[in-house]
């Protein structure tokens, strides 16, 4: 889609009814329950045949206002939005497996992401199978009659490998299986998944589209591609319908957990969603040239950044996500003392977690996110106690450089 084009869609996108005083923005329907003149229009919305709000845990005009505007960017079968980013992958991993079934992914996984998959879900009989993902033979071979989906991080966090979602969607799809991914780290208004062969992509909105940090929040995105006769669990919803996987989300999952997102988020995360382009082009642009520079300040190590040349998945991430691969990256100093000397030293960059604040935010992975893992399971995802992770925010490049070289000066 043309840029400006959707953003123009995005901002004056109307919302379905009239509004008595006409609003120019969607209200927010701080409501539970929903009015029917008449018994017979109550059985019709609760039976679904009709779709008039019900309940808020089910739906809300105003959280279905900001699903309305996600699907209209991204040409999606249906929209989800939930309380938070794993709240997504939950719900997602709820609706796909069942006792019995793997998932196929890779070691390099959001710490939260990877204690549901080895904690939370292996209880209930989800074996999850880890695998080099810049390997497909690897990823083949790990697949079976009993694989409920291959998933991925488009961009891992904290280790920065970029997935090849054109060849991993191959091979998932060849072996019958939907691709899942993780895209919180490249927003949505610049990156188009399906066309890269994801049929589920799940986000924290918590990040990007809050809008500077101003609430938790996830979206699962189902583009209604894949063809879920080829479902153990879905197969019977399937009848030939793209609808399978969202109609039990919808119907069942979504309504069990009870994670929907509140009116409050949705007009905040709504509001994040207009400045988005804007915003992301700044974060990105301003990443992009301190990693540069950041590679020739005297201390630092290395720099991980898919948007420098000589980086190992430059062309696979330029294919996918153009010019700037997200806003994040991370550097190496000498040792674990060094990395705290230097947070320590900041006095712009803030010493915290997130990610897309409007200030930029910085890290040490391994005693923070990581820090309650064993050094085994540290080992095992490649979480190194020389590297800190920067999450670029809006400041100038310049204003973050001074901050940067004072921190690292009198280095011992
Ligand atoms: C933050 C994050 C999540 C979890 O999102 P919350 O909104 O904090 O629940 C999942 N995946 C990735 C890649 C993240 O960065």
């Amino acid at each position: 889609m043309n840029r400006l084009e959707y953003e123009a869609r995005l901002l004056h996108k109307s919302y379905p009814k009239d509004d008595p005083y006409g609003s120019l923005s969607m209200p927010v329907y701080h409501t539970l329950a929903y009015e029917f003149a008449t018994a017979a229009e109550m059985e019709d919305a609760f039976c679904g045949r009709t779709s008039e709000h019900t309940y808020s845990r089910v739906t809300n005009p105003t959280v279905q206002h900001l699903e309305e505007r996600v699907k209209e960017i991204t040409n999606a079968h249906g929209v989800t939005a939930l309380n938070s980013g794993m709240a997504a992958i939950s719900n997602t991993f709820l609706t796909l497996a069942w006792s019995g079934c793997n998932i196929v992914t890779s070691r390099h996984l959001f710490g939260n992401t990877y204690s549901f998959f080895v904690n939370t879900l292996n209880a209930f009989g989800v074996e999850v199978r880890f695998c080099d993902l810049t390997n497909p033979d690897e990823v083949a071979a790990s697949i079976d009659g009993q694989t409920c989906a291959l998933f991925v991080e488009v961009i891992t966090n904290p280790q920065m490998e970029v997935a090849d979602l054109m060849a991993l969607s191959r091979v998932a799809h060849g072996k019958g299986v939907p691709l899942v991914a993780d895209t919180t780290l490249i927003p949505f208004s610049h990156f188009a998944a399906a066309d890269f062969g994801v049929d589920i992509e799940v986000v924290s909105s918590t990040k990007y589209i809050s809008g500077g940090a101003t609430s938790l929040g996830g979206l699962i995105i189902d583009y209604g591609r894949f063809n879920w006769s080829r479902s153990p669990r879905l197969q019977m919803l399937a009848d030939d319908s793209p609808s399978a996987f969202h109609d039990k989300l919808r119907r069942e999952i979504h309504r069990n957990l009870g994670a929907y997102m509140t009116p409050e988020v949705a007009y905040l995360q709504s509001l994040g969603l207009e400045t988005l382009p804007v915003r992301y082009n700044r974060h990105a642009s301003t990443c992009s040239a301190l990693a540069e520079q950041l590679v020739s300040l005297s201390g630092v190590t290395g720099v991980n950044y898919s948007g420098l040349t000589d980086n190992p998945f430059f062309e696979v991430s330029k294919r996918q996500f153009g010019d700037y691969p997200g806003a994040m990256l991370t550097f190496n100093l000498a040792s674990k003392e060094q990395c705290f000397r230097f947070l320590d030293r900041l006095r712009l960059i803030r010493r915290a977690t997130n990610l897309f604040d409007n200030r930029s935010l910085i890290l040490h992975p391994a005693s923070t996110i990581y820090g309650s893992f064993t050094a085994e399971q540290r080992d095992m995802m490649d979480i190194k106690e020389t590297t800190l992770r920067l999450s670029v925010g809006l400041e100038s490049v310049d204003s973050l450089l001074a901050d940067i070289r004072q921190a690292l000066s009198d280095m011992p």
